[in-house]
């Protein structure tokens, strides 16, 4: 599943890519992607926009759009199906499971995964595929009130190891699960949640409000330090079939994950065998002797 690292590096291509271009409609043949608009509404929202920004928070991608052409909105609205004109809006993107991203020439064949596609001017395609159907479009007025109830950007310089401090004091949960909630910090999955808490010798199951001060400062380095790695790395590929980039290419992180997925095999550090257990639900990796639960 994308996390933070993977839709990082979507960001950066695709602000290669699609800044400056305007889009010229969408079309959607599953509409349960579209959580907050109607194929017809994404189709007319997006015509004759143009995309000046292409930001992230956590998982989210932010695709800031200036609009619009408004002879090619007139055009559409004439035919009695138009809103009101935003000046500015943005097409917010989550990748669930198994969405990517890609820019193709109009006329390549179809792709029966991709069920929301936007065409572009000059005649190529972004379409949006997902075989797993866990990810979403939204096309917003503000992307700010769409995205509020999300933690800060794991990555986010005002995400200090002052503010991480005081976000684990008083809170009796698990040190995993939380770092999953993205309403707690953004970006971070089930991956780097195990490296940063094997990075910082912090055990999964280890409560927020017990963590000390100099390993909160741990964790919260380590966090940056793995999903920074990662980034360079442009993101996991575990599979052929698992995580591609923009370009379709896999990503180079996995040589360097220490103990995610790597059960039975010698901790770097210390040499015993990592333990998978489940946490919340999820499959996690430690070293039993790196991460010892406090009792
Ligand atoms: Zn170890």
């Amino acid at each position: 599943m994308p996390e933070l690292p993977e839709v990082e590096t979507y960001r950066r291509d695709l602000e290669g890519s699609l800044v400056g271009r305007t889009f010229d409609g969408a079309r959607c043949d599953w509409p349960r992607q579209l959580p907050v608009n109607s194929p017809e509404d994404l189709a007319v929202g997006v015509l004759g926009y143009r995309v000046v920004a292409v930001g992230r928070h956590g998982k989210f991608l932010r695709i800031e759009l200036e609009g619009g052409n408004p002879a090619a909105v007139r055009g559409v609205r004439g035919r009695g199906r138009g809103g009101p004109v935003q000046a500015r809006s943005w097409l917010l993107v989550h990748l669930g499971m198994s969405g990517s991203l890609r820019c193709v020439p109009a006329g390549t064949p179809a792709d029966a995964h991709a069920h929301v596609v936007f065409t572009l001017d000059g005649g190529d395609e972004l379409r949006f595929r997902d075989p797993r159907k866990f990810g979403r479009v939204r096309l917003v007025a503000d992307a700010d009130a769409a995205l509020s109830a999300l933690g800060p950007d794991a990555l986010d310089a005002n995400w200090t190891p002052a503010a991480f401090k005081a976000q684990l004091a008083g809170r009796r949960r698990q040190l995993k699960p939380l770092l999953l909630d993205q309403s707690f910090v953004a970006g971070i999955g089930n991956i780097y949640a195990d490296e940063s808490l094997w990075a910082a010798r912090l055990h999964p199951l280890g409560l927020a409000d017990r963590v000390r001060p100099r390993e909160a400062a741990a964790l919260h380095g380590a966090i940056r330090g793995v999903l920074t790695r990662s980034v360079e790395a442009r993101g996991t590929t575990f599979t052929p079939g698992g995580y591609r980039d923009f370009w379709g290419e896999p990503g180079a992180m996995v040589s360097e994950l220490q103990v995610f997925r790597r059960t039975g095999e010698p901790c770097v550090r210390c040499g015993t065998a990592i333990q998978r257990l489940i946490v919340g639900g999820r499959s996690t990796h430690i070293c039993p002797r790196c991460q010892r639960l406090r009792q």
